[in-house]
This record gives C-alpha cells, sequence and structure tokens, in this order.
C-alpha cells in the first residue's frame, strides 16, 4: 500500500512537470511573439519620429521664409544621399540585435544564427 502511493505521487508529480515544460513552451512563444512585436514598434516610432520631425523643420522652415527674405539655396542632394546610407545602417543594426531583414522572414527573431537570405542582402 505504501510503495504504491509513492509510486502514484511520483506518476503525479510526472504529470505535473510535463505540464509545467508545456506552459513554459507556451511561454517561450509569447515572449518571441513580444520580442517581435517590440521591435516593429520601435522601427514604426523610429519612422513616426522622423516623419514628425521632418514636418516640424518644414513647417519651421516655412513661418522662417514669410518672415525673411527668401534664403540662398540649400543642397539637398547630399541628404538624399545620406538617407540611403542611414536605411543600410539601421538594417544592418537590426540583423545584429537578431531580426531578420531579408524579405523572407522579415522582423522575425533570428533562432537559428546567421541567416543567408539576410546576409547575402547585407552583402549588396
Ligand atoms: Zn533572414
Amino acid at each position: 500500500m505504501f510503495m504504491k502511493d509513492i509510486f502514484l505521487r511520483v506518476d503525479e508529480l510526472e504529470s505535473h512537470l510535463g505540464n509545467v515544460h508545456a506552459d513554459f513552451g507556451d511561454l517561450k512563444l509569447k515572449i518571441k511573439e513580444l520580442l517581435e512585436e517590440n521591435q516593429q514598434l520601435r522601427i514604426e516610432n523610429q519612422q513616426l519620429r522622423k516623419v514628425l520631425k521632418r514636418e516640424t523643420e518644414s513647417a519651421i522652415a516655412q513661418v522662417q521664409e514669410a518672415a525673411e527674405e527668401p534664403a540662398a539655396v540649400k543642397g539637398d542632394i547630399p541628404s538624399a544621399a545620406m538617407g540611403v546610407g542611414e536605411g543600410y545602417d539601421n538594417l544592418a543594426r537590426l540583423y545584429h540585435e537578431g531580426f531578420h531583414i531579408c524579405n523572407v522572414y522579415y522582423g522575425h527573431l533570428r533562432m537559428e544564427g546567421d541567416c543567408l537570405f539576410c546576409l547575402s542582402f547585407l552583402s549588396k
């Protein structure tokens, strides 16, 4: 009788451990989803900040233009060229933070180390 109780208790524990293991699996998946969502929100936030900054600057410029004489033409070409390099830097940083930047898995966490699609994209 006593031995049977021990066996039942161990059996119970085993199934309990199984449930805990399954819960961990679910939690891990949830964390992965949250990390991906967080990264996407960060990117969106960054882009919105850029738009806001640009809009604010252009609004200030319009006010200043209205107040002053027409200013000399400013060099817009270097800033456009800088935009491309900046985009590349953002993608490279995103990749090094552990996210895919390839069009196959874009924005997803890199769970298996380097991604050949991403690397070929970065080397372009
Ligand atoms: Zn990738």
